[in-house]
């Protein structure tokens, strides 16, 4: 088993769901005793908000990097960045780091692809929303990312900094998120994806009408995956590869037995 670098803290609330999950997916694949070999750097995400806010992507991005620096030092032989948002940087991390970085997006929209839709809505903070890194990712991957109108970016954004990331969840706000996934739909979304890593402490897949792509747990999975040697890392954009991985045939034909 592969150890996995998780680079957490953005928010905490959301790091513990990616460790609780990731052990729940090594114990459920392998059995018995055995749980995810990984190890943690816990930013203090009052430091990286701060930088999110004033724009300050490079020094955001050279603080995750010695994190992770210190998470390879510590054994890590893959990178797991657990926020969708700091994927800004993760071109960064990417070039001065030796060991892969697991892509938030492909592994998203990898999921996507086999579902067998194309054109997503996309609910996450402001900046993944608004800005390009995130949505020409998707999109490099064939996609159509759909994103709400200004007013519900606003309220998605609020919910996530004023209440997710502080533990705070209301029925209130989920049922604002309702409200936008159903707009969204509306305007031709198939799937959505929850592209926030707290967004999955708020909705689950019964406050869609449309199948839903939560990152948090699309993440795990790749990564257990990947640390188990039973599936590849998802494909970069242009590197996309269909077939059913080797893991998944074998599994099958020993179930038909
Ligand atoms: N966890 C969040 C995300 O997935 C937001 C917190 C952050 O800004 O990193 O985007």
């Amino acid at each position: 088993m592969k150890t996995i670098g998780l680079l957490g803290g953005m928010s905490w609330e959301s790091s513990a769901e990616y460790y609780r999950l990731l052990n729940e997916s090594v114990r459920d694949t392998l059995g018995g005793f055995h749980s995810a070999r990984c190890v943690l750097y816990s930013v203090d995400f009052a430091e990286i908000e701060r930088m999110q806010a004033e724009e300050r992507w490079e020094d955001a991005g050279q603080a995750l990097l010695a994190a992770g620096t210190a998470l390879r030092r510590a054994g890590a032989e893959v990178l797991v960045l657990c926020t969708n948002t700091m994927h800004k940087v993760a071109d960064l991390l990417a070039e001065g780091l030796d060991i892969p970085l697991l892509h938030l997006a492909d592994a998203c929209a990898d999921s996507i692809i086999r579902a067998g839709l194309r054109r997503v809505g996309l609910l996450g903070t402001g900046f993944t929303m608004a800005q390009p890194f995130y949505r020409d990712r998707l999109a490099a991957h064939g996609l159509e990312v759909l994103v709400p109108e200004p007013e519900d970016r606003e309220r998605v954004h609020r919910i996530i900094y004023q209440e997710l990331v502080l533990g705070v969840v209301t029925e209130e706000s989920r049922q604002a998120y309702r409200e936008v996934m159903a707009r969204l739909v509306a305007a031709g979304a198939q799937g959505m994806i929850y592209g926030c890593t707290e967004i999955e402490l708020l909705v689950g897949p019964q406050d869609s009408p449309v199948p839903t792509f939560p990152t948090t747990r699309l993440h795990v999975e790749a990564a257990a995956g990947y640390a188990l040697g039973r599936a590849p890392l998802p494909p970069a954009p242009g590197g996309r590869v269909i077939s059913v991985p080797v893991w998944k045939r074998a599994t099958r034909s020993a179930r038909r037995g």
